[in-house]
């Protein structure tokens, strides 16, 4: 049977007796909410004949995850509904999407054509990250419109083999952004040691994907955040790390901070929790990402790193191919298919493996998985925490509920999961978006459209 999710609207909806957990403190109180916002907090609130009640008790209720990094557009094979509906189980409410302009400096298309898919498609409330491939004239003279039009953040792939011939350009570009009050996410590989590593392979008739953690070294990662790091220093610009992975980027990045620089760092799952010898298996293909996996010790200093708050956020970089797809015999280290199925997953896992293993607090599992991508986004505090006035975006999470991971079950049209058969303690129960129950004991709502297509405040420094 499928969660009612009519139930609450227009009604008040009262939630008692939970532990509610935000990045700051956790206290046990009652949450009402009305208009699918929170209305009020305390404790023993009254429920009127109105109002529908959950009961939490034993449940933490948390803050709709917010993961600001997925893919959800052609070539991957999930869509906004798909994606919505493995984030939703998930525990994630809120998704940042990829958006990529075509042709390449047509910023604000992608935004109205990305915005029409959300009205289709999405259950999820979404944001958008444009995608700078060129930086041309017409690009630079639109940011300030998308800043304007409230989609505050901005990509760069480093990665790509036209970055270098561009590097002005895009150094033009993070003046412009730091002008316009822009976030900039940066793909950090640098685009030549990876093409050398690559032909290196190809010419030794080694470029099977057995070979692929040596053909994207840690160097590439390294000297591009280096760079990266350098040009936010030159020009003013916030920049975003995405998904780094290994420890020697950790310590740039970090160096980079304690000189006060507003750099700010993203893992993801991936990186917690597999290292590089999986790609060895028969199965390797399956985990190939970018960067690819890397050793224990980077695992080790990634968890440090995540509790000290060396690392801002951990983001699915949802990036879901079929199993098939992925182990097409045709890939090899220069075509491969990068990107895993992970909405789902990403939060239990987090918690069985920090949580309950006393790497990280429960306050940092929120400041990490919702909290601080909000206020880095420009989306606090309608988004990332428990407060009177804040969307409610909440997950009622069962801390003692244990199940493996089965791929085949998830929506996600990846069907299939990297952590297949993972025994994992700790699942949401119950997730509300703006107060919708979208979520129950395994039933998802069906709504496409009803995810909304966010608009955000200038960066401000957190
Ligand atoms: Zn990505």
């Amino acid at each position: 049977m499928g969660p009612d999710v009519t139930a609450s609207r227009g009604r008040s909806l009262v939630i008692r007796n939970g532990l509610i957990v935000t990045a700051g403190s956790r206290f046990r109180a009652d949450l009402r909410i009305g208009d699918g916002r929170i209305v009020e907090i305390g404790e023993r609130l009254p429920a009127d004949v109105e109002a529908d009640v959950i009961d939490a008790a034993g449940h933490l209720v948390l803050p709709g995850g917010v993961d600001p990094h997925v893919h959800l557009s052609p070539p991957w094979v999930d869509d906004l509904t798909t994606g919505s509906k493995a984030a939703l189980a998930g525990g994630i409410t809120t998704l940042g999407v990829m958006s990529y302009p075509d042709p390449p400096d047509a910023l604000l298309e992608v935004v109205g054509r990305e915005g029409a898919r959300i009205r289709r498609e999405a259950i999820a409330d979404i944001m958008l990250h444009t995608v700078i491939r060129s930086p041309t004239r017409e690009t630079l003279a639109t940011l300030p419109r998308l800043a304007e039009a409230g989609h505050t953040s901005i990509k760069i792939y480093m990665v790509s083999p036209t970055f270098d011939e561009n590097a002005a350009g895009f150094t033009a570009v993070m003046e412009a952004a730091w002008e316009a009050g822009l976030l900039v996410m940066m793909h950090c590989e640098d685009a030549g040691i990876v093409a050398r590593a690559i032909e290196r392979l190809r010419s030794a008739g080694r470029a099977s994907l057995r070979h692929y953690a040596e053909s994207r070294p840690v160097e590439a990662e390294e000297v591009a955040t280096r760079r990266a790091v350098a040009m936010c220093e030159a020009t003013g610009a916030p920049i975003y790390v995405v998904h780094l992975s290994s420890e020697r980027v950790l310590r740039v990045c970090e160096e980079a901070r304690a000189r006060d620089l507003p750099v700010y760092v993203e893992t993801r799952p991936m990186y917690l929790h597999l290292t590089e010898e999986r790609l060895l298996e028969p199965d390797g293909p399956l985990y190939v990402g970018q960067p690819p996996l890397r050793k224990a010790e980077d695992v080790d200093a990634l968890w440090t790193g995540l509790a000290s708050g060396a690392i801002d956020t951990v983001a699915t970089d949802h990036a879901p191919w079929t199993r098939e797809q992925k182990m097409d015999p045709r890939l090899t280290v220069a075509t491969s298919r990068a990107g895993v199925n992970n909405l789902e997953v990403m939060l239990p896992m987090l918690y069985s493996e920090g949580v309950r293993t006393g790497r990280i607090s429960l306050e940092r599992f929120v400041a990490v998985t919702s909290t601080n991508a909000a206020r880095l986004f420009g989306l606090y505090p309608e988004k990332g925490t428990i407060a009177v006035g804040s969307d409610a975006d909440l997950v009622l999470f069962d801390p003692e509920a244990t199940r493996p991971v089965r791929g085949s079950e998830t929506p996600s049209r990846a069907g299939f999961s990297i952590y297949e058969g993972w025994t994992v303690t700790g699942w949401p129960r119950i997730v509300l978006r703006r107060g919708e129950i979208v979520y129950r004991d395994g039933a998802l709502g069906d709504e496409p459209g009803s995810g909304r297509l966010l608009t955000r405040e200038r960066f401000t420094r957190p």
